[in-house]
């Protein structure tokens, strides 16, 4: 694979400098039988340094997860050498088995077959709480 381009598949772009491995794990990339690159500390004029991964297929890619890491994360589909897409990733409205309830008297430490469950409750400040017992997630 050329690192500069691919013919078909995805750059997630504006990913946080040193932050590319963390989103590369968190994705299972290393699952994938297709070539996958990360740079690191690419220029950037609006974000000073930052990472890409460039991954040679089109693959589904979990939105949720990216937004919860990362919101400022933006998404390119590329499709015989042309950007045909692009769009930003969000904070999820809703976590599930992401994170665990600290609450110990919360339902989902005793109920374990439970799925932990955190709803987005203030976007600004990108506070979770429990759905259970409305526990505020930790960092
Ligand atoms: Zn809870």
């Amino acid at each position: 694979m050329n690192i500069d381009s691919i013919k078909n598949g995805i750059v997630i772009d504006h990913i946080k400098a040193k932050k590319g491995m963390e989103i590369y794990k968190a994705l299972n990339l290393g699952e994938l039988d297709c070539s996958v690159a990360i740079i690191t500390n690419a220029k950037s004029k609006k974000m000073g340094r930052k990472d890409i991964i460039k991954i040679d297929k089109k693959i589904d890619l979990d939105l949720d997860i990216l937004g919860y890491l990362d919101s400022n994360i933006t998404i390119n589909i590329i499709q015989n050498n042309e950007r045909v897409e692009k769009y930003h990733v969000e904070l999820p409205k809703e976590i599930v088995n992401i994170a665990k309830c600290k609450n110990p008297r919360c339902i989902t430490s005793s109920e374990n077959e439970l799925q932990q469950i955190f709803i987005l409750t203030d976007k600004e400040k990108k506070i979770y709480r429990c759905k259970y017992c409305e526990t505020m997630k930790e960092e």
